[in-house]
């Protein structure tokens, strides 16, 4: 039989090796729970990074990928298809987005952000804003908005004129976003950043201020979308109404398919025919996937399960933890001088996929379908696995 380590020998031999040794070689999943290839079950608190909102092998996404792929998977941007239609017409409604919206569709997160990029060059500026600690994908435009060094430097020089600004900090968003600003790029929760919120007040600074200035406010809702924080998007809770929204993730439920959403007539009509394009995006199966996303969310009643589950991790008072930020299923949890890369060894050791998010913080992203006694399951489990990886820290310094 074909083993974990037989085929991360493979692995080692056949691809580029941009991320590491993995983890683990996974076979399936069913519901919320994962198997490697060596038959260990694990309970998955991280759902592909936010992507598997439904869980894996949901039936409603299963029958509505197998049906549509019966009938049409790809037709072609000349051609359009229900699915398609469907899906932006759902996006729309669920955004409470004005009339004269529209949304663009892509294949990724990077994707959205690059259309979202070439949306903000049609103002004729050219000056973008983003936040420190802010993550909106790897492509090169994207890149030069993404704040990491590391992710971004060995790729320099990128597009220019992109100026990072401190989260949250009111003086240093009214110093930077101007009269030649093109847009404000934010993520309403940084969730590469470990999870750390803006405020309802700052999101609201940031509309007032790109109004005054006649700049674009773009809304990453990549990772924070489609339910993930107990809304149908993180930003609806400060009330305010964006220019553009990027999304991914989890529309698809583990489909690949991400879209741009602009708001309203103005920052529709920006973008003409033949200004921007895709070979695969708005393809029917990935909409496909998409609508039965959405439709389950709301037959299943997923806002309210996600918002009553997510409490459990309000506050979690284990010896080893420091804390918790996030909202409803998108939750990082502060750990008090263990390592989280630690953590995250010892937590699978234990049967639980988590994510060591920073070096001193777990993020927790679980299907929106999770239980709370599958969640309990974890808390319970928690003070063991702190202690194991407080062990295997001590051992290894
Ligand atoms: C994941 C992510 C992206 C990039 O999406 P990809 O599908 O990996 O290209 C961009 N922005 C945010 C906030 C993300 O979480």
């Amino acid at each position: 039989m074909t083993t974990g380590s037989d085929l991360l020998g493979r692995y080692a031999g056949a691809m580029v090796q941009v991320f590491g040794t993995p983890q683990l070689v996974l076979a399936s999943g069913q519901g919320c729970w994962v198997t490697d290839v060596d038959g260990r079950r694990y309970l998955d608190l991280l759902s592909g990074i936010a992507v598997n909102a439904l869980g894996h092998g949901h039936p409603a996404l299963v029958q509505a990928v197998a049906k549509q792929a019966e009938s049409a998977i790809h037709v072609s941007n000349f051609f359009t298809s229900e699915p398609a239609i469907a899906l932006a017409e759902r996006i729309l409604a669920i955004s409470a987005a004005p009339a004269g919206s529209g949304v663009f569709f892509a294949n990724s997160g990077t994707e959205a952000t690059e259309a979202a990029i070439k949306l903000s060059r049609r103002t004729g500026r050219t000056r973008i804003v983003a936040l420190e600690g802010s993550f909106h994908g790897r492509t090169t435009g994207a890149l030069a908005l993404t704040h990491k060094a590391a992710y971004r430097e060995p790729f320099e020089p990128l597009i220019p004129e992109v100026v990072f600004v401190p989260p949250n900090d009111a003086d240093a968003l009214q110093a930077a976003v101007d009269d030649t600003t093109a847009a404000l790029f934010v993520e309403p929760i940084q969730g590469e950043a470990g999870v750390r919120e803006l405020t309802a007040d700052y999101l609201r600074l940031a509309r007032r201020l790109t109004t005054a200035h006649g700049a674009l406010l773009v809304v990453d809702e990549i990772q924070t979308g489609i339910g993930r924080t107990g809304d149908w998007f993180a930003h609806q809770a400060s009330g305010i109404v964006p220019d553009a929204m990027t999304l991914a993730k989890g529309l698809g439920g583990g489909v690949p398919v991400g879209a741009l959403v602009t708001f309203g007539p103005e920052a529709t009509a920006l973008l003409t025919a033949g200004q921007h394009g895709t070979t695969f995006g708005g393809n029917p199966l990935a909409c496909a996937a998409g609508l039965a996303v959405l439709d389950t969310i709301e037959r299943d009643r997923l806002l309210e399960h996600v918002r009553r589950v997510g409490a459990l991790l309000d506050g979690v008072h284990v010896a080893g933890v420091a804390g918790t930020r996030g909202r409803g299923l998108l939750r990082a949890v502060e750990l008090d001088g263990i390592p989280s890369s630690a953590v995250m060894a010892a937590a699978r050791e234990a049967g639980f996929i988590v994510n060591a998010v920073t070096p001193t913080a777990l993020r927790l992203a679980p299907p929106l379908v999770i239980s709370e006694e599958e969640l309990q399951g974890f808390l319970d489990a928690l003070p063991a696995i702190l202690d194991a990886a407080r062990t295997a820290a001590g051992a290894a310094s």
